[in-house]
């Protein structure tokens, strides 16, 4: 996601903010600061509603990452890995390498975040009834039973059953489970996803038509993403539906141009790119594929040492996500295309290099088809 900031790692996951977030930050504080405590504690100090009100929005923001780690420990558990957790203005996102492949798997980690958030609830709950009757300050009973009240939102929230929310992935699972088919499955808690989201706008619209402009602006904005949410899903599944249907034998690029891994980069600009205009290159050292040069790597040597660089200095060396098998379905190809820096991937049968797939392939494919679809 642009603009966010990567601020730890937990269990080797990615903790990312995102500066949307800032926004909401500021919107907690804002409205508890000027509006919830005035109202409910009105012999308080306008500076302290401040404070509460900041460590209240800090805590909020603890409590989505806590539910989003809950999500990615249990998936991980059942070997999907986790790159990382992103929070922004909407809440939070863990971003799973691939879909479960079992209804039963998909249950447990989409039941697993508003469960987390039910457990903070009653912990928190809990603490402040025992605060209570020690005596403790209000500051501290006020701020203990606000967070615990998120939580429990939180987690009603979530379980509403409109994908791609916790309770829409709940439903998916058990329309999947009792009915087989997966594809149905998704469009069906999809387009619960896309209703749920047009009730929120116009609840919202109703929210700032009687007056209560924040709140309304709010639940129109939530009520959108979800909607756009749950088509892009949608789409992104029936996507690589096609692709699963399809060998990558049946779509690469055949009889590809490599570069011999020794030329300099001024011969590769020349002879390469401005001659053939693609973006990248297989490099070879003799009859051995060895990487992949591409135009960004070129682009970064200074034009005085292009013709003491070789093209071997600037490859970027094969990896698992930049090679495929001849055999392999697209929708691998397309996992591996949009998870690494390069753009594409080489077609590659015992050593040997037998095509490329590109990001333009796929996406002039999807065009076509979509053509022929309408
Ligand atoms: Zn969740």
């Amino acid at each position: 996601m642009k603009g966010s900031v990567v601020i730890g790692k937990v269990r080797g996951i990615e903790i990312e903010v995102n500066v949307s977030w800032l926004v909401v930050f500021g919107l907690v504080t804002y409205m508890l600061a000027t509006n919830y405590f005035p109202q409910n504690y009105p012999d308080w100090n306008p500076a302290l509603g401040w404070l509460l009100g900041a460590v209240i929005a800090l805590m909020l923001f603890v409590s989505v990452l806590l539910h989003e780690l809950s999500h990615s420990l249990v998936s991980m558990n059942f070997g999907i890995p986790v790159r990382k957790i992103s929070l922004f203005i909407f809440g939070g996102i863990a971003q799973m390498e691939k879909e479960p492949d079992e209804p039963g798997k998909e249950l447990k980690i989409a039941v697993a975040g508003p469960a987390m958030s039910l457990l903070l609830f009653v912990l928190l709950m809990v603490l402040a009834g025992v605060f209570a009757a020690a005596g403790a300050p209000e500051t501290l009973l006020v701020l203990l039973t606000y967070v615990a009240q998120v939580n429990l939102i939180l987690a009603i929230f979530n379980m509403v059953p409109a994908f791609p929310m916790d309770g829409g992935r709940v439903l998916r699972a058990l329309i999947w489970r009792f009915r087989g088919d997966f594809q149905n499955a998704t469009k069906i808690a999809a387009s619960m996803g896309g209703l749920f989201g047009y009730f929120l706008i116009f609840t919202g619209i109703f929210f700032v038509m009687s007056g209560n402009i924040i709140n309304g602006v709010w639940f129109a904005f939530i009520g959108w993403f979800i909607n756009q949410a749950s088509q892009a899903s949608y789409q992104q599944m029936v996507m690589s539906n096609i692709f699963d249907e399809i060998k990558i034998s049946e779509f690469m690029t055949a009889n590809v141009t490599a570069v011999d891994y020794h030329i300099s980069v001024q011969e590769l600009v020349d002879n390469y790119f401005y001659q053939f205009k693609f973006n990248s290159f297989p490099v070879k050292r003799f009859e051995e594929v060895i990487g992949v040069v591409n135009l960004d790597r070129a682009k970064n040597i200074p034009k005085e040492e292009w013709n003491q660089t070789t093209v071997g200095g600037i490859t970027t060396p094969l990896e698992d996500n930049l090679v495929v098998s001849p055999n392999d379905t697209v929708s691998k190809a397309m996992t591996k295309i949009f998870s690494n820096s390069i753009g594409r991937v080489l077609v590659m049968e015992q050593g040997a290099l037998t095509g490329i797939v590109s990001r333009t392939d796929i996406l002039n494919y999807l065009r076509i088809h979509n053509q022929f679809n309408r």
